[in-house]
């Protein structure tokens, strides 16, 4: 059995307060938001899916295997190089994984179709990843303390857009590779 961990306490106050499950211990910034958005869409080309907020490249990230159900942890660096012959320890016999990633991926969309529509295409993700930028960067100013609620309410809605699950993930993390 793997050791599954809980992430690690976090410290930095901002990044806790917003998106925890979208980005673990990493400012909102454009930088890291487009990171998590390629990631997600990347790992979820070879059935993973995170079960917790992207922490960058070189830190151990919570995900789920979508062949076997294994949760543990992965540093996103090696999981995007990974092919479906190499998983982790205890998965599914290696003969059947590529059927079982086609199977797996034929539920792969190029268009949202959830009921709270997910940005998907460039100009939806520059879109929400401005709208996001311009609710951050106004925090501390007369009116923040009345607007503070929908603020975060908002923010975690552009988030969820920008990086919760969808069936079209793999479609906006390739979008996403295409914004600077
Ligand atoms: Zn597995
Ligand atoms: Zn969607």
């Amino acid at each position: 059995m793997p050791t599954v961990l809980s992430p690690p306490e976090n410290t930095d106050t901002e990044a806790a307060s917003i998106g925890h499950e979208f980005l673990s211990g990493l400012p909102a910034t454009r930088r890291n938001l487009l990171g998590a958005i390629r990631a997600v869409g990347r790992i979820a080309e070879f059935a993973f899916e995170p079960c917790g907020g992207f922490p960058g490249s070189d830190k151990h990230w919570r995900v789920r295997c979508r062949m076997c159900g294994w949760i543990g942890l992965r540093f996103y660096s090696h999981l995007r190089r990974f092919r479906p012959a190499m998983r982790h320890p205890g998965c599914v016999a290696a003969d059947i994984r590529q059927k079982l990633l086609a199977a797996l991926l034929a539920d792969a969309v190029e268009v949202c179709p959830c009921a709270r529509s997910h940005a998907v295409t460039t100009e939806e993700i520059a879109a929400d990843l401005d709208a996001l930028a311009l609710l951050l960067d106004h925090g501390g100013g007369e009116a923040a303390a009345a607007a503070k609620a929908d603020d975060l309410a908002r923010q975690e809605e552009l988030l969820t857009r920008l990086i919760g699950h969808c069936p079209a993930e793999i479609a906006r993390g390739a979008a996403a590779r295409l914004l600077h």
